[in-house]
């Protein structure tokens, strides 16, 4: 099964979500837990995810990527934005039982200065203190572009973090192609290399899911600008041997490129038509 979807407004709730995601084609979605600014979520209500639930098994739903506020920033310098981003987490996670089982990724923040092995150690301590042996979620640490003080910006600072967090099972990563190409990993010209190479530093069991992205930018440009898919500098031809490749099959695919209903769909079929 290939599971292919786009990030969606959670504003109406998961049978919404749930619901708009099949209009699209796709058969899984990301969201964000709450608004992407950060600060207070909105009530979940049990009847929306029953009925979310069956509409998920009857359309045979991949695991959802709920995405964390992408201004939230565990290892920020001052402590109240620490604190405030742990807060949100450990919230988020008891939210996500809800739907048990999926996934919850977040970026897993910037060093503002304070050094990437301070930042390390920072995010490891916060999630020694936020997940819990009894969670169904996997949290999944994001690949990132490596912009400004951007943690996450190559493989090997995921794996320090991995190191130092206890529930290591609960612990995943998310591959954006965007971010990993403008990271400086050629999935372009050597996609089986930057493969081989997550397998030795952090292992292939952890990637979990994948944000499928092409970039406005150039290689290792740790710019982090997503582009439509096959319109970027990575390419329609680099972007199928993604999406086909055996060691990232059946992973969900999610959609951040600049598009509206439209263009999502378009794409989605487009990606379906490779895969099919
Ligand atoms: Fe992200
Ligand atoms: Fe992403
Ligand atoms: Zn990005």
């Amino acid at each position: 099964m290939f599971y292919i979807g786009n990030h969606l407004s959670a504003s109406k709730g998961y049978e919404a979500m749930g619901k708009q995601a099949v209009k699209l084609g796709g058969n899984v979605f990301a969201f964000f837990t709450r608004n992407p600014r950060g600060g207070k979520a909105k009530e979940i209500k049990e009847a929306d995810v029953e009925k979310y639930l069956a509409y998920a098994e009857e359309h045979e739903f991949g695991k959802l990527v709920a995405h964390a506020p992408y201004t939230m920033n565990l290892c920020a310098a001052k402590e109240d934005i620490r604190n405030f981003s742990r807060e949100m987490i450990a919230d988020d996670m008891k939210r996500m039982e809800y739907t048990p089982g999926n996934y919850y990724n977040f970026h897993p923040g910037s060093h503002v200065g304070q050094g990437a092995e301070k930042g390390i150690e920072i995010i490891a301590d916060a999630l020694n203190s936020i997940l819990t042996k009894e969670q169904s979620t996997t949290v999944l640490l994001e690949t990132m572009a490596g912009k400004g003080t951007e943690m996450g910006r190559n493989f090997e600072e995921l794996r320090e973090i991995i190191d130092r967090v206890e529930l290591k099972e609960k612990l995943g990563v998310c591959f954006d192609t965007c971010h990993v190409w403008d990271g400086g990993y050629d999935i372009v010209n050597d996609l089986d290399g930057v493969l081989t190479e997550f397998d030795h530093v952090i292992g292939l069991d952890r990637l979990c899911a994948v944000h499928f992205n092409d970039s406005m930018n150039d290689l290792g440009s740790h710019k982090d600008r997503h582009q439509k898919i096959g319109e970027g500098k990575i390419g329609l031809e680099a972007m199928k041997r993604v999406a086909l490749h055996p060691v990232l099959a059946g992973k969900p695919f999610i959609l951040e490129t600049p598009n509206d209903d439209e263009g999502y769909a378009k794409e989605i079929a487009m990606i379906r038509e490779w895969t099919s």
